[in-house]
């Protein structure tokens, strides 16, 4: 099986570019982070002190998680519903990023994400997918921007949806997420060493596709 990493900071276009790459080749586009996400919304609704893992912990138990896919899309059952568009709102995103900090949780997700790369073609996109997850995957890729251009990209898709969006609030989130998550002691953002760093700021969707085209069908060859 091949396994293609994208690891980045929220907000570099990972998942757009990422599903339609997985189109391409005809591989299976696994986004992680609904996963970390559909376990903020459970913690959210439950109430929880979600920096507290005494708290977090306990209620994983409780919690069954499952992606299928529907149309070739990935939906994320959460305890048999489907959340895959109430995952994407804002609080959510701050929900996952809390709970994703705890290793209990990282660990509750591991076997799911490997169990996929056993059985498919994939192409994963996280934070950890190179580093931790998947760290012989045959390609890791890096994917990042500057901070500004990533939340100009993140309001205007909020915007699209019809959400009520600030770009200043939404720039503040994408900093404190960048910092949590590349801070944090288990498993923090960072490029693996045989990852290729490719910065998207200033590109636009298509230049930035094909140029992960070229780069993954030169490394298939
Ligand atoms: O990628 P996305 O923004 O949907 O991820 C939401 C949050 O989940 C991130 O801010 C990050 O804290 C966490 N995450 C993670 N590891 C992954 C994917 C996401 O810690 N592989």
């Amino acid at each position: 099986m091949i396994q293609i990493a994208i690891d980045g900071p929220s907000g570099a276009g990972k998942s757009s570019l990422a599903r339609r790459l997985a189109g391409e080749l005809g591989f299976l586009y696994v986004d992680t982070g609904a996963l970390y996400r559909a376990i903020g919304l459970y913690m959210m609704r439950a109430g929880v002190e979600m920096t507290d893992p005494a708290q977090v912990l306990p209620q994983l138990k409780k919690l069954q998680l499952e992606l299928r896919y529907i149309d070739g899309a990935q939906h994320v059952f959460l305890n048999g519903e489907d959340v895959s568009e109430e995952i994407r709102r804002e609080p959510v995103s701050m929900a996952a990023s809390k709970v994703s900090a705890h290793q209990g949780v990282r660990d509750f997700l591991t076997e799911t994400q490997r169990e996929i790369a056993r059985k498919n073609n994939v192409l994963m996109d996280g934070r950890d997918i190179g580093t931790v997850i998947l760290p012989d995957a045959q390609i890791k890729i890096f994917l990042t921007a500057s901070a500004e251009e990533r939340a100009r990209r993140r309001t205007l898709e909020l915007q699209q949806k019809g959400q009520k969006v600030d770009y200043e609030e939404v720039l503040e989130d994408i900093r404190r997420r960048d910092y949590d998550d590349s801070h944090r002691a288990a498993a923090p953002l960072r490029q693996a060493e045989d990852a290729v760093l490719v910065d998207t700021t200033g590109d636009d969707f298509e230049t930035v596709f094909q140029k992960l085209c070229a780069l993954i069908r030169g490394r298939l060859a």
